[in-house]
């Protein structure tokens, strides 16, 4: 705890290699949020050869095309699974989207049939059909949390989600998890994964503070996150829904 709040620990892995779509972005908007509400974010960055030193409180991993993902997945499963299976056990809090979130499920079969193991740590595992299957692009909205969230997606693996998962959202535009079933990512303990793309934190700013939350659980429980002027962040998902047909 510093003088003004808590020290918010974040993990942001591979951002380089898993940067697709300016998901960097919601590394940006958390570590902002944060600081406006006087809590300090520290920012541990994981490359591709590093191993995770210090425990923390979320874990942040954005898109990626197959080939940076089979990259990816070695470095997660053979340096830093532990590491990050034991902090999400014990309550920290996760963003994975789209090829990141893929990555945290059970496996992703990548578009030339190559295997590509995850961490397991959502009960789904991801097919991509082959290159000549049309790819799950466009504007996303789903009901999430008696609220929505929006989104762009582009991928190319259908998510499907095992006994044991809980989807994140419920599609109302857009295709989500798999064209197939209705949902929208996933949800483990605090790890959320999400197909949204956007990034989606600065334009789902209630998302965002749900996050921050879930990831002072453990360290700051009674810590209240005061409001922001918001007006410019709504306004940004208003003009998300419009592109999507809805008001
Ligand atoms: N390569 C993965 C797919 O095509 C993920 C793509 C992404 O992260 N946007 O499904």
């Amino acid at each position: 705890m510093t003088a003004s709040g808590p020290v918010l620990r974040i993990a942001y892995l591979y951002p380089d290699l898993m940067n697709l779509y300016a998901d960097r972005g919601n590394v940006t908007c958390l570590e902002r949020r944060c600081a406006w509400r006087g809590i300090t974010p520290e920012i541990q960055r994981l490359e591709w050869n590093d191993r995770l030193v210090e425990a923390a409180d979320l874990y942040v991993i954005g898109g990626g095309q197959d080939r940076q993902q089979q990259l990816a997945s070695q470095g997660l499963t053979t340096r830093n699974a532990d590491r990050i299976l034991s902090d999400l056990a014990d309550g920290a809090a996760m963003l994975a989207v789209c090829g990141g979130y893929q990555l945290m499920a059970h496996r992703y079969r990548a578009a030339d049939g190559s295997e590509v193991q995850g961490l397991g740590v959502f009960d789904a595992e991801t097919i991509h059909p082959g290159s000549h299957v049309p790819r799950c692009i466009g504007n996303v909205v789903c009901d999430w949390n008696e609220s929505r969230i929006v989104g762009f997606e582009n991928h190319g693996g259908r998510t499907y989600l095992g006994p044991d998962a809980t989807p994140l959202a419920q599609v109302v535009r857009g295709h989500g998890n798999n064209a197939e079933d209705g949902t929208e990512g996933a949800v483990a303990g605090n790890a959320i994964g999400t197909y949204l793309h956007g990034s989606v934190l600065p334009k789902n700013p209630h998302l965002a503070d749900h996050i921050i939350k879930a990831a002072l659980v453990r360290s700051a429980p009674e810590f209240e996150l005061g409001p922001l002027d918001d007006s410019a962040e709504w306004a940004a998902h208003r003009g998300a829904l419009r592109a999507a047909g809805l008001r």
